[in-house]
């Protein structure tokens, strides 16, 4: 038996190791620091599991034998990128993990365009001053979230006729106000952000009236009760978590009460015994004390998500239609664009934002202006198809097992089991838990291996592949999958259950 000195010792020396024939070669191609930076790395590792007791003369041995192999996978590692592209099999369209929604072509293009060179992100072309960079995409919303937009968008609807408050001439009440006031809309860094800044500008100092069945946590670390708390509001809950009536925000209203708030539950839902006083009568009785109504809505869609069968979503235009005077929602979610917070309202609320110095701490840089307007203009030539979340949540099942069958054409292995089952996409994001889509799922059942382990594999492949993994099967979804990637997958598939 060899004592761990001696076996140190059997160790190359990094610049022997240099000067062999493969690693100089190497260090020719990527650099010589890096290179004997990739030497140390796997000399450390080999020191641990001698001083571990791991490694034998004869394991050593072997070891060594294949340390020009260890270095270049070291190398490739250290100098490739860490952030990468994989294929979402899951079916969740708005997965946060997994980046949540994949940007437009056109989203590609305009940043490639305005990034690489200059631009006029707060500079005035016309008269040669300084500009202010929310004008590129404030004009988009302005026209997305009018009323004749919104009109339109619902006339679209089969079968849908007008609701009253949009036909001409029509609108009365809160509809006519919020008709006649501007609409103007405001770009932080998440919807995180926008909370803390529509809550610290309309109401540090003072209350805000949230049902305690609405304090919600989205994931990570965003709970409404801390966000108001740094926001320099106080929390005051009404209500009980399963019901809230209107009457409970009345009776809380005092000369402190500065904001009635309205949270989306996101991602959880209430059933049984519940109430939960519609939007509009929030809307009244703001009115009535003369306070401003915000509401988180989460997700934020501007597009109508009853054209694909989901019907207990808000819109951003339905919220703003009946009476909500700030609105907060993600870039990233239901709009389908780049990670952004955007805050749609009242004008003059959205000024009084815009001028908090929190604004200036929360921006965002032109990437993701460029990726938002080019997004919105999507919306705006009402080319859905344009952008990825909303394709996908469009696909229909026929679709997706025409596209499945094809998939799991190679798969002819013993081992492996390959089959078509009903399932269900989920949109996700923080749009309702029950905001489902029928789809077709391929179960994959090994023989030889457990659903994790099979999961594991298709996760180390190239380009990772994540799935599901239930009820000890693997399930895919390609919904989420983008049709280009079909075949890579079909081939990872072949591969791995070969
Ligand atoms: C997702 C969500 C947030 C957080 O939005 P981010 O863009 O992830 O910061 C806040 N509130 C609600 C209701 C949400 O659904």
């Amino acid at each position: 038996m060899k004592t761990q000195t001696e076996l140190f010792r059997e160790l190359p020396a990094i610049d022997e190791l240099l000067r062999e024939p493969e690693i100089s070669q190497l260090s020719a191609e990527e650099g010589q620091s890096a290179t004997a930076d990739a030497c140390r790395v796997v000399l450390a590792r080999l020191r641990d599991e001698i001083s571990a007791g791991h490694l034998d003369a004869e394991r050593l041995r072997l070891a060594l034998t294949g340390i020009h192999a260890a270095i270049r996978d070291e190398l490739s590692r250290s100098l490739g990128y860490s952030l990468k592209a994989v294929i979402n099999a899951t079916g969740v369209v708005l997965h946060t993990n997994l980046g949540r929604a994949p940007l437009a072509r056109s989203a590609i293009e305009h940043i490639r365009e305005t990034a690489d060179a200059y631009s006029n992100l707060e500079f005035d072309i016309e008269s040669g001053d300084r500009g202010k960079r929310d004008v590129h995409v404030d004009r988009l919303f302005r026209k997305l979230l009018s009323r004749e937009h919104a009109a339109a968008e619902l006339t679209k609807r089969a079968g849908a006729s007008v609701p009253s408050e949009f036909a001409e001439g029509g609108g009365t009440g809160v509809l006519a106000r919020a008709a006649a006031s501007v609409i103007s809309t405001i770009v932080v860094n998440n919807n995180a952000a926008a909370v803390l800044l529509a809550l610290n500008t309309l109401a540090e100092g003072g209350e805000v009236i949230v049902s305690r069945g609405e304090l919600v946590e989205i994931g990570g670390s965003f709970r409404i009760p801390d966000v108001m708390t740094k926001s320099g509001a106080t929390l005051r809950e009404v209500g009980t978590t399963n019901r809230t009536r209107i009457a409970d925000y009345e009776r809380a209203i005092n000369e402190r009460t500065k904001l009635l708030l309205r949270v989306h539950r996101s991602n959880f839902e209430i059933t049984g015994f519940t109430e939960q006083p519609d939007v509009r009568e929030l809307g009244a009785l703001a009115a009535k004390h003369k306070l401003p109504l915000m509401e988180d809505l989460g997700s934020g869609a501007l597009f109508d998500l009853r054209t694909i069968g989901i019907n207990n979503e808000p819109s951003v235009h339905d919220s703003l239609r009946v009476g909500v005077h700030v609105v907060t929602y993600s870039g990233d979610k239901l709009l389908g664009g780049p990670q952004a917070g955007l805050i749609s309202g009242r004008e003059d609320l959205v000024q009084k934002m815009r001028s908090n110095s929190l604004f200036r701490a929360l921006r965002v840089d032109k990437l993701i202006y460029a990726a938002l307007e080019a997004t919105l203009l999507a919306y705006a030539k009402r080319d859905y198809e344009a952008v990825p979340a909303l394709r996908m949540m469009q696909l229909s099942k026929a679709e997706i097992t025409k596209r499945a069958d094809i998939v799991t054409s190679r798969i002819n292995s013993p081992k492996i089991r390959a089959e078509l089952v009903d399932g269900e996409s989920l949109i996700g994001g923080g749009s309702a838990p029950s905001a489902v889509l029928p789809t077709t799922l391929i179960a994959l059942t090994s023989r030889e291996m457990s659903a994790n382990d099979l999961a594991a594999r298709l996760r180390r492949s190239y380009p990772p592949i994540i799935a599901r993994v239930e009820e000890g099967r693997v399930l895919l979804d390609l919904r989420t999958v983008f049709p280009a990637q079909d075949e890579v997958l079909r081939q990872v598939l072949a591969q791995v259950t070969a």
